[in-house]
């Protein structure tokens, strides 16, 4: 089969088809998501997979090819997000439903082999069904860039009727977690960003305020400030100001990945105003099984999400555009077959 494959470089390959072991599915990938850590493992280098050669992608729907031995369903022909996070279902984290911290996890595309490829061999519980009229670009995005902006403004941020809250940052998950506020019946959705095309995404997205950082943090505390901040940038700096613009018992959600110290502002103010900090990675499954929900019935309209789709045979251009910034704010998204 054919597959783009991590050997160094990047490039197109003919590979051994996988098989399905045991409660595991064949699916042929339709179209697969280029994330941001795709850049990083092919051009940028700041993160590696686990082993190389390594098939990519990780952000994927498709369709059910065959069943491994003793494996139920979902039957041949079903349409198929694949969650791309392979949890063990053993471990005292996953006993309790935190999946997403399973402690022996391999991720699609950085662990294991991902969907970059004509055909992939996955667990049947990874895989969730598409409802009729999603299109497949947009299931492929609900499984990985959707969903985990998804866990950070619900299950991370608590977000819900009423709320105020800022996201600080709207490429593309902070985009996404936008809309997803809005769903959720948030009051007023603050977003921040100092790009003028980012705040004009954010506002179509339904941003009810779009602010520059330099005036953000006066202008949201003069508000009386915000109940969820959510941190998509992955800059210290920026995670302070997330705390500072929070109402008293609000909540900061640390999305964006980055290095440096985080400075939890004034310990006196941290602790009389009883503000929480807490980090948001991935997602669980019902996650993805609600975004796509939200998104095939039109209660979640993400107008940016998927930008656009491109052969598996450009896969190196299409990084190298989400590596220069050149995807006006949205996914690009592959074509197993072009
Ligand atoms: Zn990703
Ligand atoms: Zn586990």
């Amino acid at each position: 089969m054919r597959a783009a494959v991590l050997d160094g470089d990047l490039g197109l390959r003919d590979v051994p088809a996988p098989v399905a072991g045991p409660g595991e599915v064949l699916v042929a990938p339709t179209k697969v998501g280029i994330c941001g850590s795709d850049v990083h493992f092919v051009i940028d280098k700041t993160a590696t997979t686990r082993y190389e050669p390594i098939i990519l992608g990780h952000e994927a729907t498709g369709v059910v090819v065959e069943l491994g031995p003793g494996t139920a369903g979902p039957r041949p022909g079903t349409r198929v997000s694949i969650i791309p996070l392979v949890s063990c279902h053993e471990c005292d984290q996953c006993a309790r439903g935190r999946t997403v911290l399973c402690r022996v996890s391999q991720c699609l595309g950085a662990e294991r082999d991902g969907a970059w490829a004509e055909l992939i061999a996955v667990p049947a519980r990874n895989l969730v069904p598409v409802p009729e009229g999603l299109p497949d670009e947009l299931a492929a995005v609900a499984t990985d860039s959707v969903a985990t902006a998804y866990h950070a403004v619900r299950s991370r941020g608590g977000v819900g009727p009423g709320s105020r809250v800022a996201v600080w940052g709207t490429g593309g998950l902070g985009l996404s977690a936008v809309g997803i506020a809005k769903t959720l019946g948030a009051d007023m959705v603050i977003a921040v960003d100092p790009r003028p095309e980012a705040r004009g995404w954010a506002a179509q997205t339904g941003a009810d305020v779009v602010l520059h950082p330099d005036e953000a943090l006066s202008r949201i505390t003069g508000m009386g400030g915000v109940d969820t901040a959510l941190e998509f940038v992955g800059r210290p700096e920026t995670v302070e100001l997330a705390l500072r613009s929070l109402d008293a018992g609000g909540t900061a959600v640390a999305v964006g990945i980055g290095a440096g110290k985080v400075t939890a502002s004034h310990l006196m103010t941290f602790v009389v105003r009883e503000r929480s900090l807490v980090g948001s990675y991935g997602h669980e499954p019902a996650d993805v099984g609600e975004v796509l929900e939200l998104m095939s019935s039109g209660r979640l309209l993400l107008p940016k999400a998927v930008g656009d789709v491109i052969g598996l045979s450009q896969v190196n251009r299409g990084l190298e555009r989400v590596h220069a910034g050149d995807t006006g704010g949205s996914r690009i998204v592959l074509d197993i077959q072009g």
